[in-house]
């Protein structure tokens, strides 16, 4: 096995990778680390693929190219796939993130770190970016219980065992310490790292991001939860739903039982017309909605084998 694998999804990146290889090569080679740079192209359509395999006779590149923009994660998922150094090394293509960082990252994965994660403690950002990104550390941080200051940065580094477990789609790049403690690698920590302005081209991402992001946290958090019991969630809530709408009838039905055999009584009102009966039919009828909900999802737990199938049209060096 080599040392690291260092992963690099990039899109539209073609002035930024040459630096960016050449001053990896030269941190790997002053340490004397063996080493590989997976370069995935997310679909670029500047020449960054023509880049790669101009680069490729000098370095130990592997290039990997979608056939279309999938997104970081889907390109890092891709990355992932390939590696095959003890330390896997994440890191952005647009020289934001120093390489020299990488010798201290790989020896924290060596001192038995399951994760360490980049913060870019001084971040060289808009402040667009830099305000709400502060406020989803916070909200990733009380709902995950990983205590982190930045959940997405890209600079990352891996124990290998690691990475093979992860599966990540949409946005989910964000959150990959949540995942990762999800799949039982708990080891996490954090080590500040520089951060630089992007030099070259512009960044990809827009505010879309945050509303994306939050969406596939909450799916995270719950499908983590629930992913294999979703009767357990939906069979609960549904079977309380149901109880609930059940005893608020018996309840009226009692009343005027009450009133006619008990009492004696014809001033009461009819079933139909109180409140309290449409309550009833509308519990009952969410119950069983939920319960249904709950049992479709566990057919589907039960066939659904998720593939992640994104269309790879170019490699370099990987079967
Ligand atoms: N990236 C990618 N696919 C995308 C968007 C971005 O592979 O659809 C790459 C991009 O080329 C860069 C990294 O992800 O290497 C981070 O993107 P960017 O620098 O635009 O994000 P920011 O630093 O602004 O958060
Ligand atoms: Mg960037």
């Amino acid at each position: 096995m080599i040392d690291i694998s260092i992963v690099i999804p990039l899109f539209n990146e073609e002035e930024s990778i040459p630096e960016l290889i050449q001053w990896i090569s030269r941190v790997m080679d002053s340490h004397g680390f063996s080493y590989e740079v997976i370069l995935v192209d997310d679909g670029s359509r500047d020449g960054s693929w023509k880049v790669i395999e101009e680069l490729k006779g000098t370095y130990p590149i592997k290039g990997i190219r979608f056939n279309r923009n999938y997104g970081k994660s889907a390109a890092l998922n891709t990355g992932f796939r390939f590696v095959s150094g003890e330390v896997v090394i994440t890191m952005d293509a647009d020289l934001q993130d120093s390489p020299d960082e990488i010798p201290e990252l790989y020896r924290m994965i060596k001192d038995g770190n399951h994760l360490v994660s980049g913060w870019k403690r001084k971040r060289h950002d808009p402040i667009s970016k830099t305000v709400p990104s502060k406020f989803f550390n916070w909200v990733t941080r009380i709902l995950s219980g990983i205590r982190l200051h930045d959940f997405n940065c890209g600079l990352k580094a891996y124990d290998y065992r690691l990475v093979k477990t992860l599966e990540i789609y949409g946005e989910m790049h964000r959150y990959i310490p949540v995942i990762a403690k999800r799949n039982g690698f708990e080891k996490i920590t954090e080590k500040e790292v520089v951060h630089r302005a992007r030099k070259y081209g512009k960044t990809k991402f827009g505010l879309e991001r945050f509303i994306y992001g939050f969406l596939d946290l909450l799916s995270i958090s719950f499908v983590s939860k629930y992913k294999k019991r979703p009767m357990h969630f939906f069979g609960t809530l549904g079977t309380l739903s149901f109880l609930a709408g059940f005893f608020m009838v018996l309840w009226i039905i009692w009343e005027k039982l009450r009133a006619i055999y008990i009492i004696h009584t014809t001033d009461y009102r009819d079933v139909v017309e109180q409140p309290l009966f449409f309550l009833s039919l509308a519990a009952i009828i969410i119950g069983v909605q939920l319960f249904l909900a709950g049992f479709i999802g566990e057919m589907m737990v039960m066939n659904n084998h998720r593939k992640n199938d994104y269309i790879i049209d170019q490699t370099i060096g990987v079967e």
